[in-house]
């Protein structure tokens, strides 16, 4: 089955996503709001790569550094989170900023988010690792789906899951 429709998710309009921007000290050039607009709402865990290929289409003149400033721009203001999943050698950027898992759909490659609240990780650690703090958790599902159901967790719209932060 093979589908091009994108995952149904709200989105900023125009000038919301620019006042996003501003407020988080971001100046909204036109390139900027194009790219943030696609990594913040369209793309899905896009890698620069992917992000310089919609350029490209869109764009013509946006080089891959300003692909890779724009989008460390958007890190660096907490607006977007690098992320570094097993399976591939290529950043992702995630447009779900607060901490969530990973699932690789293997047939695919898509990658979806699957929230906290649906895993249990339980720790078991022995003595030998006395006086270790976990400060974070990367997890990786893998295996198959055909997608999520429409109002699942994930799909659920990113911009207003980071308004709820
Ligand atoms: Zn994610």
């Amino acid at each position: 089955m093979k589908s091009t429709s994108k995952p149904q998710r709200d989105c900023l309009s125009p000038q919301e996503l620019q006042a996003k921007l501003v407020a988080a000290g971001i100046q909204p050039t036109a390139q900027r709001l194009a790219i943030s607009q696609y990594v913040l709402c369209e793309a899905d865990h896009p890698t620069a790569e992917d992000v310089k290929t919609w350029a490209d289409a869109n764009f013509p003149k946006v080089s891959l550094a300003t692909v890779y400033n724009t989008l460390n721009t958007l890190v660096g203001a907490g607006l977007v989170r690098e992320v570094k999943l097993p399976h591939s050698e290529s950043v992702i950027y995630d447009a779900q900023v607060h901490e969530h898992f990973h699932f690789l759909d293997e047939k695919s490659g898509r990658v979806y988010d699957i929230p906290m609240d649906q895993l249990e990780v339980l720790t078991k650690f022995s003595k030998e690792f006395q006086g270790l703090k976990i400060s974070g958790m990367e997890v990786l599902l893998k295996g198959t789906w055909n997608g999520p159901a429409a109002g699942s967790p994930a799909v659920r719209t990113k911009q207003k899951q980071s308004q709820e932060d």
